[in-house]
């Protein structure tokens, strides 16, 4: 039940009522732009993703390098219509935020209304890509029909669609596809645990978090059973484990015990880590002050355990000083890091294995251009690696993903980006180096430089800590209940647009005076 459209550049810009990759007809066979001298049409500037690399990119473009009389066409494709403000999802499982308040429409964004930024002209398509082909430059893109949902009163009806292909050919791609869970091959990971990575991951958590206090305050559940139901686990005490336990906590201390009275007592909850404290990535006196509050509110903390094994109710672990322990769950929340996207996987097999050598994304050279691609396709946020060890590498944050998006958006709009020649006749470096098929940027093409702003941390209980790189020591790893009130202040001022700015100040205070939602809609 799939068709192929071999969509041919340039795309025929559809008009409004047709802006939708699932409605567009087949073009005419037109060349693809690798046949097309560069000079006869625009530059088209494909960028795959909607998330933190991909909007710092398209938000800091020139747009009169995409206006009429400009160089370029800018192409979005991704299979997510919005931008997630991710660093909030925690609170979102919370019940803190609302989940649309995170979220901002890639449309909104693309056209930059009651923003301050300015508006690139630009095509938006929802689809996957599903594979790239970076001889002949050219993106296949995946699109799942619309469908009514299953169940409804309607049942499941597909109104005739299918879902389909089409094919992108690009000059210069961007790819911003992020990463996708860590499990590190641990059995029973993806069968018994939650992740927390995407919007429907927070909606679910958050559901069956209500749901589950639902059902301990039934008649009929004994005691055993009810303290078992409200165990939460959280593997991984970096800083999306931390924050999830730190709202669990907030949740359980604030709303639970005044609307669910019965069961308050017998929730728990455990954080295991393999290492021996929780931020391993901050400051010592945070990673210290951090225990400490945990320990405070109650969280246990089972460090210096290493999940071997995740069974229905129950993580396996073994411990650092020798032997073997499990931990008891109702619900186990896995936030252990990062692994790498299945399209990068695929992309990296084309490329020269002795140039792509990383087993975590694409390594990318200082101008971000993914090595052994000719220049023409650039990686940038959790996807790319930058550096040749772990070491030197940059960590997968939105911080660097931002930075990166702007980077690049500032050499498209000098004009610095490469394009390749025709597959074939790139001109081949003499030096034989790994990065001999890269097409030279003009000279004086800054590399990307990384500045570190500093990292935060919610902690749960109305505190929080800030590791800033300054030298000034009480401001250096900020604490308490002022580093609270700093993150909530920035996670605010961060959002992407005025209107989740606006919303996300109005939960901050909607739930200090109402209380956080509880319902499972
Ligand atoms: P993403 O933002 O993940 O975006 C990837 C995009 O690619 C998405 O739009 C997706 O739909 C799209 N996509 C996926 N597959 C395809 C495909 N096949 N074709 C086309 N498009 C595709 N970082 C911080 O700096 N500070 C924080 O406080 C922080 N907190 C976090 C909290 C949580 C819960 C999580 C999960 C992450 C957090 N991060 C934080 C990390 C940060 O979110 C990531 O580093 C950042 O999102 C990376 O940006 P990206 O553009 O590479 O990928």
């Amino acid at each position: 039940r799939r068709r192929t459209i071999a969509m041919a550049s340039p795309p025929p810009f559809l008009t409004s009522s047709q802006d939708s990759a699932t409605k567009c007809e087949a073009p005419p066979a037109l060349p693809t732009p690798i046949d097309q001298p560069a000079t006869a049409r625009k530059t088209r500037v494909v960028v795959l993703g909607s998330g933190w690399g991909a909007v710092s990119f398209i938000k800091n473009l020139d747009p009169a390098a995409f206006g009429e009389n400009g160089a370029y066409e800018l192409v979005l494709v991704s299979p997510r219509n919005y931008m997630l403000f991710t660093p909030l999802l925690p609170s979102a499982v919370g019940g803190v935020v609302s989940e649309s308040s995170i979220v901002e429409s890639i449309r909104t964004l693309m056209q930059g209304k009651f923003d301050f930024s300015v508006c690139v002209q630009g095509k938006y398509y929802e689809a996957r890509a599903t594979e790239i082909d970076p001889e002949r430059r050219v993106l296949t893109c995946e699109v799942c029909a619309v469908r009514k949902s299953q169940g409804g009163s309607m049942g499941s009806q597909d109104h005739g669609e299918q879902d389909h292909t089409f094919q992108l050919p690009y000059d210069i791609l961007l790819c911003s596809v992020g990463a996708v869970n860590a499990t590190f091959g641990i059995k029973g990971v993806q069968e018994h645990c939650f992740f927390l990575k995407s919007m429907e991951d927070a909606q679910q958590l958050r559901r069956h978090i209500s749901k589950t206090l639902e059902h301990a305050a039934l008649p009929d559940i004994s005691p055993e059973n009810r303290k078992k139901k409200l165990s939460f686990v959280v593997v991984g005490g970096g800083p999306t484990g931390v924050e999830v336990a730190a709202e669990l906590h907030d949740l359980i201390k604030e709303d639970v015990s005044r609307k669910f009275p019965s069961v308050a007592e017998d929730v728990s909850i455990t954080l295991v880590d393999g290492t021996d404290s929780l931020l391993n990535s901050y400051h010592t006196e945070i990673q210290t002050y951090a225990g400490e509050v945990f320990r405070h509110n109650g969280i246990s903390l089972r460090l210096g355990a290493r999940v071997t094994e995740v069974q229905d109710g129950e993580v396996c672990v073994e411990l650092k000083e020798g032997g073997r322990d499990s931990v008891s769950f109702g619900t186990c929340v896995w936030a252990t890091g990062i692994a790498m996207h299945p399209l990068v996987a695929l992309l990296k097999d084309r490329l020269p294995a002795d140039v792509q050598t990383s087993c975590r994304g694409l390594l990318v050279d200082e101008h971000l251009r993914v090595r052994g691609s000719r220049g023409t396709i650039y990686c940038l946020g959790d996807a790319a690696v930058t550096g040749d060890t772990p070491a030197t590498a940059l960590p997968p944050t939105a911080q660097v993903a931002r930075q990166e998006g702007q980077y690049l958006a500032s050499l498209l709009s000098k004009n610095q980006l490469a394009v390749a020649e025709p597959a074939g006749t790139a001109s081949e470096a003499a030096d034989g180096t790994a990065d001999a098929d890269l097409v030279p940027l003009p000279a004086g093409t800054r590399p990307f430089g990384y500045t570190h702003l500093g990292s935060l941390a919610y902690l749960g209980d109305s505190k929080g800590a800030m590791d800033l790189p300054i030298k000034t020591p009480f401001l250096k790893t900020l604490r308490g209940y002022l580093g609270a009130q700093a993150w909530r202040t920035l996670e605010t001022l961060l959002q992407v647009s005025p209107r989740t700015r606006w919303l996300v100040a109005h939960d901050w205070v909607r739930a200090s005076v109402f209380g956080r939602n509880l319902s499972d809609i």
